[in-house]
């Protein structure tokens, strides 16, 4: 194990300035590893949303403006519609609200 594990942060930044010459980017504990590619569909991002798109059927004219400013994928186009969304993974940021001209996206608070 490295000394980075072994010490208090204050330690760890005066050997730092003090320029511990053994101490490399070798040493330091690895962060964000992916190892399998894909694996962002098995996150829950739904879990985060404090705000709900609502889908209004009636006014929506399948112009599919919404379909690729979703950053979680979460509108489902078939057979070139847009389908209801897919809550398991919209996070509820409220782009799809904003760029639709048609006003078919209601913005309501989770409850
Ligand atoms: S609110 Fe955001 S995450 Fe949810 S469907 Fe709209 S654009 Fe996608
Ligand atoms: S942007 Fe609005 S009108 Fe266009 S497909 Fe999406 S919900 Fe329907």
């Amino acid at each position: 194990m490295t000394r980075w594990h072994d010490q208090s942060s204050a330690t760890y930044m005066k050997l730092d300035r003090e320029g511990d010459k053994k101490r490399s980017w070798k040493g330091e504990p690895p962060g964000g590893v992916i190892l399998n590619s894909g694996n962002s569909k098995e996150f829950s991002t739904g879990d985060w949303r404090a705000m709900r798109p609502i889908w209004l059927i009636e006014k929506c004219t399948q112009c599919l403006l919404c379909w690729p400013v979703c950053p979680d994928m979460a509108i489902p186009v078939e057979g070139g519609e847009r389908t209801d969304y897919n809550y398991y993974h919209c996070k509820g940021c409220g782009i799809c609200v904003e760029v639709c001209p048609f006003d078919a996206i209601d913005f309501i608070r989770e409850e």
